[in-house]
């Protein structure tokens, strides 16, 4: 059975990174017909973040995942917080030191920083590893007796893992293929801490994963450097024979494509880089793709395609295309630039692929925010001659405030552009041409206005551009007639004589 989990830790808001992942991680599940696990790997509790976890549940929730074992739904398996797994962990490290795997050590967090400050003071980094661990404190150096005085007396200690020197570890991942690695190159991992009682992320996890018989671990690429390490555990522990498989997505690259895709270049070029609003505990508040107008649809959508295509020229998939057509072969290696104008356009298929009426009813709360109220039935008019123009239902405002107030300004370029001295008795033919109209719709206002055009041998684009001043203020907005059809007989003629005088 396809068993699948993502296991962030609540260290802070979840980034866009990590909701692809979980994404991921979603429509496999889906699409094998197996089950989605949320899983608060939160053992490292210098790290914690309140907030964080009812984050990661509000953004999944908001991009459509639903969750079938997990903190809240529950399941065989809970806790799924690994805070309340404490009393698990314990006899794994215990095990791995039985059988020669791991060991205890004593080394006080002073002198591993004076050899790691010596060793970068010549150039090096400090690897706790087989060519020194013999030369340290710990059970494989001291006497049995000794190392149990040490323990019982209350000394802090560790237990670390007992990483094998120069051995080939072959490792298979499902987007990567083989990948290898010499231990001798790798570290003693801490496991398990005396300091708390808890074991850090990677014993927590291959024993979470292994108990809760997760199938295929997908994640992300910054975790494949502790792949050697977790087969090593899977292996010393005996569980070989259920280990999961492995996918690592690739990393989201900077808009540049320069690095690792960062909060400080959402900051720096004006975009989120969470799914989210975030309000950090000293006040600072970040973005989120909700708050910022997108439609959740759009989002899983454009992270969809971050890393992987479905190797046709299709770009609008809906969750359920996703679910059926994602995979894991068609995972990219290499690393998937952000681009936050793509995102953008995202959103504007999907705004203009909603009906007129219903993107009327997600603007009508954003217009009460002005005080503004229009009948359902007029705004879903207004709304269909200018979504086009629109990336976000909010910035329909930018496009027709001009329904709802009466222009007290005129943008000044475009008054040097259209007003000239003649202008003024032009508008006033209009207006009283208008004014003569026995009905009023767009259709019998675009004619009279060409028939008075075509009458007075005006130019069409001098009369049309001064009519836009006088009614919008600028020049912007949908066809003349539509205007004023929809302002009415009164104002339109009120904004005519107006902007005479
Ligand atoms: N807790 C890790 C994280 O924060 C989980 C990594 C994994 O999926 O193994 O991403």
């Amino acid at each position: 059975r396809v068993r699948v989990r993502f296991a962030p830790s609540p260290t802070g808001p979840l980034h866009i990174g990590g909701v692809r992942t979980a994404l991921f991680n979603y429509f496999f599940a889906r699409q094998h017909g197996g089950d989605f696990i949320l899983r608060i790997e939160d053992t490292d509790s210098q790290r914690f973040v309140p907030g964080a976890e009812e984050y990661i549940n509000e953004a999944l929730n908001w991009c459509g995942i639903t969750i079938d074992e997990g903190v809240r739904e529950g399941g065989p398996h809970a806790p799924y917080r690994q805070s309340e797994r404490k009393h698990i962990y314990k006899q794994y490290a215990d095990r791995l030191v039985e059988s020669g795997h791991a060991y205890y050590a004593f080394d006080t967090p002073e002198v591993l920083d004076k050899m790691r400050t010596e060793a970068e003071a010549q150039g090096g980094a400090f690897t706790y590893n087989y060519a020194i661990r013999n030369g340290m404190e710990n059970s494989l150096a001291l006497p049995a007796d000794e190392v149990k005085r040490r323990i019982e007396r209350g000394d802090q200690w560790v237990i670390r893992f007992k990483m094998p020197e120069n051995e080939e570890v072959v490792m298979h991942d499902l987007i990567r293929g083989e990948v290898r690695v010499n231990t001798s190159t790798l570290d003693d991992k801490v496991l398990f801490k005396s300091s708390d009682m808890l074991p850090t992320y990677h014993l927590a996890n291959v024993t979470d994963d292994y108990l809760m018989e997760i199938s295929h671990v997908i994640r992300g690429e910054e975790w494949l450097p502790s792949l050697p390490l977790h087969v090593l555990l899977y292996r010393a522990l005996g569980w070989e024979n259920v280990m999961p498989k492995f996918a690592h997505l690739p990393l989201l690259l900077k808009p540049s494509g320069n690095g690792k895709l960062s909060k400080r270049d959402g900051d720096k070029m004006g975009f989120p880089v969470f799914p989210l609003l975030w309000k950090s505990a000293d006040g600072e508040i970040s973005r989120g793709y909700r708050e910022d107008g997108y439609f959740p649809e759009a989002f899983v959508n454009l992270l969809a395609l971050l890393g992987w295509n479905p190797g046709t020229d299709q770009e609008l998939f809906s969750m359920d295309e996703l679910i059926k057509l994602f995979s894991i072969e068609r995972v990219n290696k290499s690393g998937a630039r952000f681009d936050p104008e793509k995102a953008k356009w995202f959103n504007h298929q999907y705004l203009i692929r909603k009906s007129d009426a219903e993107v009327a009813e997600l603007f009508q709360p954003v217009l009460e925010q002005y005080n503004i109220n229009v009948p359902i039935d007029k705004l879903t008019r207004i709304v269909g001659l200018v979504k086009e123009r629109v990336n976000f239902v909010h910035e329909l405002w930018g496009q027709t405030n001009y329904f709802f107030e009466r222009p007290l300004e005129y943008d000044q370029q475009a008054v040097a552009k259209h007003w000239k001295p003649e202008t003024p008795d032009m508008i006033t033919d209009v207006s009283e041409t208008l004014k003569a109209l026995g009905s009023w719709n767009s259709h019998e206002i675009e004619t009279a206005l060409k028939d008075l055009i075509n009458a007075k041998g005006y130019g069409m684009g001098k009369v049309m551009n001064a009519v836009r001043l006088c009614l919008v203020g600028e020049s912007k907005g949908p066809g003349i007639a539509d205007i004023c059809e929809i302002l009415g007989k009164d104002e339109t003629l009120t904004r005519l004589n107006q902007a005479i005088l």
